[in-house]
């Protein structure tokens, strides 16, 4: 853990610097007119007076940095052949844009799920070193495949042995969490089919627990689901079709979802850029339809949710898109944001850091025109002014 809360160096920022916003959404309440004082990188108080100059933000109200707890910052889609798939020394840097776009939309922490090569490690210590611009990063080095199709490289395991062995690889290279791919379904592909067992998957969750880490379990179809929830996965990626069992299983076992609706709307977008055959777009929609059904029974069972964006290639920009399906799933904006704030620091297990504008959290905050509660658009279009870890990172301010 010594990498996670290295200072990002505050050039030019060494007192206190006081910012006066319209609304403050702290993560609990709503402050009107209220002073946020930030120290080197953490926030020291939210309150309505403040001595001395203050920046005034009115305009604006502020909310918690942004966490995005699915992502692949190292995908870029490679023109040049230079970094196939994420692969490489090359990604690391052709991978600054896609943590300069990230920023834009107010996101200020990822959870990084899958990446080749460590391409993931070295870019979360460059960023948290003050070498690279981006988002603060928890990331799981190679996600676990089982051998399948031609596939066998780094990451692959088979049987619980094996299973343990490449988990705690990951976490002696250096990984925050574990990804564990649970079932077919990338791409234009939304095939569901299960890969690891039940016994695979709890080895994983024992392993990465001992270790003192948390288990992203990606599975596109609902057996794999009912056997990442049975095995007590954190967290549980895609998963369309859920049976009512097992969403109320996710439920009572505080169990998060991760639904990533809006990575196939990107894939169906840009259907041609990434060169799909004609009908995948069908396919994909049918599985958008299926996916957001699932997210609505599992609003209503209470399963707590994080959102993810699953964000690859040229979708860079548009991360927190997600949070408008989840207001379609039935919940409030409210409930909304705090799916991407106070629920997905708890899903880091960062609750007492991240995700709230509360003394002693890092200054992680972002100022948007409009209030959120109202529309949540005003999060997903309406990014201003992006301040991480106590530095202004975005000012798009006129
Ligand atoms: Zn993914």
């Amino acid at each position: 853990m010594k990498y996670l809360w290295a200072l990002t160096i505050a050039a030019g920022i060494g007192n206190a610097q006081a910012y006066r916003f319209g609304r403050v959404l702290d993560g609990e309440k709503v402050l009107t007119n209220a002073v946020i004082v930030v120290e080197k990188d953490r926030i020291k108080s939210v309150g309505g007076s403040a001595v001395g100059d203050v920046i005034n933000m009115t305009r604006y109200t502020a909310v918690p940095g942004l966490i995005d707890v699915h992502t692949h910052m190292t995908y870029v889609l490679d023109m040049t052949k230079i970094a196939p798939s994420g692969r490489g020394a090359a990604s690391v840097y052709l991978s600054q844009e896609n943590a300069r776009k990230t920023l834009e939309t107010g996101v200020t922490t990822v959870r990084n799920l899958g990446a080749s090569d460590y391409a993931d490690i070295a870019m979360r210590d460059l960023i948290n070193s003050g070498q690279m611009v981006g988002p603060r990063m928890f990331v799981s080095g190679y996600g676990l495949f089982i051998t399948r199709g031609g596939r066998g490289g780094p990451g692959t395991a088979d049987g619980p042995v094996e299973v343990m062995k490449v988990v705690r690889q990951q976490i002696a290279a250096g990984a925050d969490v574990i990804k564990i791919y649970g079932s077919t379904g990338s791409g234009q592909d939304v095939s569901g089919d299960q890969t690891f067992t039940y016994e695979e998957m709890q080895a994983a969750v024992d392993a990465a627990h001992a270790l003192n880490r948390r288990v992203a379990i990606h599975t596109y179809g609902p057996t794999g689901a009912r056997d990442a929830v049975r095995a007590g996965a954190d967290s549980v990626e895609h998963a369309t079709d859920m049976t009512p069992e097992t969403i109320a299983e996710m439920a009572r076992k505080k169990i998060f979802y991760v639904p990533t609706i809006d990575h196939n709307r990107y894939y169906v977008d840009n259907a041609q850029l990434l060169k799909y055959p004609p009908g995948a777009t069908d396919a994909l929609n049918d599985y958008i339809a299926r996916n957001l059904e699932t997210a609505k029974k599992a609003v209503k069972a209470g399963v707590r949710f994080a959102m993810g964006s699953d964000v690859v290639y040229t979708m860079f920009g548009e991360n927190t898109r997600e949070l408008s399906w989840f207001v379609k799933a039935g919940m409030t904006p409210e409930q909304a944001l705090k799916t991407a704030t106070v629920d997905a620091a708890d899903l880091l297990g960062k609750e007492d850091r991240l995700g709230r504008l509360k003394p002693g959290y890092f200054a992680d905050i972002v100022a948007v025109e409009g209030n959120p509660l109202d529309d949540i658009d005003a999060v997903i279009k309406n990014v201003r002014w992006v301040m991480k870890a106590g530095t202004v990172v975005v000012d798009k301010r006129h």
